[in-house]
């Protein structure tokens, strides 16, 4: 690391490698064994409450530490190149998942987005391998959202663009995700293949706050609707948040407020219990929002 430089060995750094190490051993070892899990956040549309769509989040029960959060795997996941697998074993379940929401075939159906991560876009092999998927579960394309993060929008991954294009051209959707935190210039998205942007939960926050009015938030939405792209609020997480979308028609919405991640039978309960609801011919896409008190 440069001259005249002591560099102190703890025991510590020691264990810290051998940890990673073993971490690293164990991961690949997840999909064998069966200890990853899908659960299933659903996205409202507001004023209406109709559940609009639900992001497929991944988590890994992991035998000794217990649940473990993607962002506490997937780099690892990424860094090992294992995230092909793992990534194609998510869609796959979650399209099977998604094969099984009331109204599915219908118009207005319930599409699962399913994070994708650069790597799984650098591969050539991907969209031949989201079309077996598709055709294993029989899942329609226009059910299927693929959420990328900002920062591909500006790494420009070698035939990410071109990539997405097609699978828009097969009828899949686009989501950029965490909007307005990478660093991508708002040009660049113009021409970039998307249908959705979601909003980074910094910005959903903000909308309601004091500090600038919210002035910076409320042009980013507003940025979104004029493109004609669905916007989803990330991360509301207060009713606050949720008002400050009232200025949006047709807003999306997503957040702990609303409905926290959930394991595929209790999304289909909720699904079941809402057509239930509103009777059959009405399909399963209306929920009560908790307007008034926080959700349970
Ligand atoms: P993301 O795609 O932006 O997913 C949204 C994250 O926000 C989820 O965290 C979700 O649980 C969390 N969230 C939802 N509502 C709220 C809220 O009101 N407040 C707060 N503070 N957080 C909220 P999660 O499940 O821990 O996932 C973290 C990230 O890991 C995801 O961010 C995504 O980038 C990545 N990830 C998750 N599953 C997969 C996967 O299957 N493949 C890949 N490549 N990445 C995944
Ligand atoms: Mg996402
Ligand atoms: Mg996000």
């Amino acid at each position: 690391l440069g001259k005249g430089r002591w560099e102190v060995f703890a025991p510590s750094m020691h264990a810290a490698v051998l940890s990673r190490h073993e971490f690293k051993a164990d991961l690949h070892r997840a999909l064998p064994r069966d200890e990853l899990v899908v659960q299933y956040q659903p996205i409202f549309e507001v004023p209406s409450g109709d559940v609009v769509s639900a992001e497929a989040l991944l988590r890994w029960r992991h035998p000794r530490h217990g649940l473990v959060q993607p962002v506490d795997f997937i780099p690892l996941a990424e860094e090992t190149g294992l995230i092909g697998a793992i990534g194609l074993w998510v869609l796959e379940r979650a399209c099977a998942e998604a094969r099984r929401w009331p109204g599915h075939g219908l118009r207005r159906d319930i599409p699962v987005a399913v994070n994708v991560s650069p790597k799984q876009l650098q591969s050539g092999a991907f969209i031949d391998e989201v079309q077996r998927v598709l055709a294993r579960t029989g899942l329609s394309p226009w059910s299927l959202i693929l959420e990328v993060t900002e920062s591909l929008a500006i790494e420009e991954v070698e035939g990410a663009t071109a990539r997405l294009q097609e699978l828009r051209e097969l009828g899949i959707r686009i989501a950029l995700d965490d909007f307005g935190t990478g660093h991508s210039s708002l040009s660049r998205l113009r021409d970039f293949p998307v249908d959705i942007i979601k909003i980074d939960r910094a910005f959903t926050t903000t909308l309601s706050s004091s500090r600038d009015g919210g002035g910076l938030s409320h042009a980013i939405f507003a940025f979104g609707h004029s493109l004609g792209l669905t916007v989803v609020a990330e991360g509301v997480e207060e009713m606050d948040d949720l008002r400050a979308l009232d200025d949006f028609p047709r807003q999306w919405a997503q957040g702990y407020h609303l409905a926290r991640p959930m394991d595929g039978d209790a999304m289909l309960d909720l699904l079941d219990a809402r057509s239930l609801e509103r009777g059959p011919e009405a399909g399963a896409r209306v929920v009560r929002l908790p307007l008034q008190s926080q959700a349970s």
